[in-house]
């Protein structure tokens, strides 16, 4: 079955989740394309030990609020991912994963998934190898036990992944950026940077038609960047969306 799209969200991090939330209230056909899994910054750009900031009664997405029975507690990283991943779930977020956006005229997408989990395990591998190394060289009793494995087992190749997407003739219209507040838009070759590399917008929408921001530091408020201040942005930019159109 051939899709339908008009609005293209690029990350599945809890800004694209939000973007989807309410584009789908308004009723928007769109896809979320991810290069990684749903919630990929908080599983692989995360200290193990790190802890949520703000008590668990702040935790919530646009539609869906953290249930404890701590609610003054604070929860570790992985469970910020798995209430992610249940808010991903329970949207019916259309996520595409694997796939990483490279260039914006045409939009260029990578079927990155195989490459970047075989950039992970090796650079986990070579980590490993070091603390093997240092045991060795120490006497550290736990070097009987090396951590070296086995290479893991090659994935599938995808079959025919999508590599390229002429936006105009695919009928999309709008493209809403949310790849988290760290970014490089380098590479974007369009009149919506400042020289400091910055992009410049109002509450997300920038000069150059159907182009969006979220998530960015201050996009409107303190708050843009945070969990639970995501989703404001994401409505106003889902109105802006709907109303253009
Ligand atoms: C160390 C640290 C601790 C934090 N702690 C808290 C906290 O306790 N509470 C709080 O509210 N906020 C916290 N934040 C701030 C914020 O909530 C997180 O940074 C959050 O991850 C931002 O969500 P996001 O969806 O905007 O971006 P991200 O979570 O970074 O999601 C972006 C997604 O886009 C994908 N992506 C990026 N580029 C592309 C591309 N070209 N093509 C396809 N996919 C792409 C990535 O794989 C990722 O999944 C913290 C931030 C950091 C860095």
């Amino acid at each position: 079955m051939i899709e339908k799209i008009d609005t293209l969200v690029i990350g599945g991090g809890q800004a694209g989740l939000a973007m989807s939330y309410h584009l789908k209230r308004l009723g928007r056909e769109h896809v979320i394309l991810e290069r990684g899994r749903v919630g990929q910054s908080w599983r692989s750009e995360r200290w193990d030990s790190l802890m949520f900031q703000f008590p668990n009664s702040s935790i919530q997405l646009p539609g869906y609020t953290y249930e404890s029975d701590d609610p003054d507690g604070y929860v570790p990283k992985d469970e910020i991912v798995r209430f992610i991943e249940r808010y991903a779930a329970m949207i019916d977020a259309p996520v595409r994963c694997g796939l990483r956006a490279v260039a914006l005229r045409k939009l260029v997408i990578e079927a990155d998934l195989e490459n970047t989990l075989v950039q992970g395990d090796a650079w986990f591998a070579s980590l490993k190898k070091r603390m093997d190394d240092y045991a060795e060289k120490s006497g550290l009793a736990w070097s009987e036990e090396k951590l070296i494995e086995d290479p893991p087992p090659s994935l599938p190749r995808l079959s025919r992944p999508i590599t390229e997407l002429d936006l105009r003739s695919a009928g999309i219209s709008s493209v809403v950026w949310c790849s988290g507040f760290r970014y490089d838009f380098a590479w974007v070759k369009l009149p919506i940077l400042n020289d400091a590399g910055e992009p410049l917008h109002q509450r997300g929408v920038t000069q150059c038609p159907g182009l969006y921001f979220l998530g960015l530091r201050r996009t409107y408020a303190v708050s843009s960047a945070l969990l639970a201040g995501v989703g404001n942005d994401a409505a106003f930019i889902a109105e802006h969306i709907s109303t253009r159109q």
